[in-house]
């Protein structure tokens, strides 16, 4: 049996990023956001586009003004008015300024902008009563952001609102980003039922699949519900070759057991799936399986108790979408150090994931630890959780207020 480890690294080595080429698609500007960008992009134009004023004040020579106090100030004639978004007419001449606004483009001739609280206008001159602390003082200069031609944004980015300003001050207003990863999602059990159908006795509400397709949607990728299939080789065997030729990546739970009616591991096997992992050291979630396709395609057997699909989910299948989904950084889970407010206990023989809610309190992590029962039969209070505390193996207790590595779900 792998360690949880072993099992991360094997997961993750078997999955490589969509194609940046083929697998892309251009959205507009609009709805780009949360994608993932395909090709860096480049920009033509500098930024500032041109050099412009930093202040509302007056556009000067430095060397008219360099020696102005209170007593002796430097006294300009005003030969322009400059507000954003006009095109200065004049060059400004020894002796001249011209009144600038914030945002507005610096004239040919000024090269520093006095701020106008240091000034004081005499109809069409100006007294300048501080000298500027050096030349080029509130002036932003063409390009001193960014220059043309140079990269603006590298590919494997996720775009949100920063991002967005950036491509919309270069003008690109339709992006190439990836597309989303599709994942097939089934789930497997005689005992199944849909939500809208009535219960009959014996029988259980397939929540997984529920739960799978909003955690694959906010991964950022689009699920493919095939429903539920029964415990039966040959429906089975369908499913599976269907899910497999129709996603980049499959999830189905339960039937990965030992049990009689698991049946899963066979029939990937049968359409010439390599099986790479059967049972992972931790808990819960202990019988995982994880298969690879020849087209590339993933196979995530999630268990199909509902607390192990989900913690098996959040742990890898969760980065492994990312990874495929273009991300180059930041796929990766994310474990924080956080102070625990409850005592956690395991046998120690596998690593062992406890359910809770991280706080961030006086600039502090606590963990709080869901209540009622953490049996991997429990979904009731997997609900308002954000994260999950680990034990290592070997670790038998954590007392409260202790150090525990938490991953951020
Ligand atoms: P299995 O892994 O197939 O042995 O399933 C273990 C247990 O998980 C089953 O007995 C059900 O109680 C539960 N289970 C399986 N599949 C689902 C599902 N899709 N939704 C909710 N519970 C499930
Ligand atoms: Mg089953």
């Amino acid at each position: 049996m792998l360690s949880v480890s072993e099992a991360e690294a094997t997961i993750f080595n078997l999955v490589s990023p969509l194609d940046n080429q083929q697998d892309t698609e251009i959205v507009d500007l609009l709805a780009a956001d949360s994608r993932i960008l395909a090709s860096a992009v480049t920009s033509q134009m500098h930024f500032p586009y041109w050099d412009n004023s930093a202040m509302d004040g007056y556009a000067v020579r430095y060397a008219d003004v360099q020696q102005a106090t209170q007593q002796q100030p430097a006294i300009l004639e005003i030969v322009e008015e400059i507000p954003a978004g006009y095109q200065p007419q004049s060059t400004i001449e020894p002796g001249q300024a011209a009144r600038i606004f914030t945002g507005a483009v610096m004239p040919a001739g000024a090269d520093t902008v006095v701020m106008q609280e240091n000034t004081q206008q005499q109809e069409n001159r100006v007294l300048i009563l501080t000298a500027p602390q050096k030349p080029q003082e509130f002036v932003r200069q063409r390009a001193a952001y960014y220059q043309a031609g140079t990269q603006l944004l590298p590919p494997g980015i996720m775009l949100n609102g920063a991002e967005i300003a950036v491509l919309a001050t270069a003008q690109c207003t339709q992006v190439s980003v990836y597309r989303r990863p599709r994942v097939a999602i089934f789930s497997t059990g005689n005992e199944l039922v849909p939500p809208e159908k009535p219960l009959q006795p014996g029988q259980i509400v397939d929540s997984n699949q529920y739960a799978l397709a909003a955690l694959v949607r906010q991964s950022g990728a689009e699920p493919l519900m095939l429903g539920i299939v029964p415990d039966e080789p040959t429906a089975l065997e369908k499913a599976i070759a269907y899910a497999v030729s129709n996603a980049d990546i499959v999830i189905s739970s339960g039937g990965v057991s030992v049990g009689d009616y698991d049946y899963v591991e066979q029939i990937i096997e049968s359409l010439k799936g390599k099986i790479h992992i059967q049972a992972v050291a931790m808990k819960p979630g202990k019988p995982l399986t994880v298969a690879t396709f020849r087209n590339q395609v993933i196979y995530f057997g999630l268990p199909g108790n509902p607390a192990s699909a989900l913690v098996t989910f959040w742990r890898f299948v969760q980065p492994t979408i990312k990874k495929v989904s273009g991300l180059v950084d930041s796929w990766q889970p994310k474990f924080i150090k956080a102070f625990t407010r409850q005592e956690l206990r395991s046998d120690g023989k596998r690593e062992t994931y406890f359910w809770g809610k991280l706080y961030l309190q006086n600039g502090i992590y606590e963990f709080q630890l869901a209540g009622g029962s953490q049996s991997s039969g429990n979904l009731i209070n997997l609900a308002q959780t954000n994260a999950l505390a680990a034990m290592s193996v070997g670790q038998t207790f954590i007392s409260s207020g202790e150090e525990v590595q938490v991953l951020l779900n």
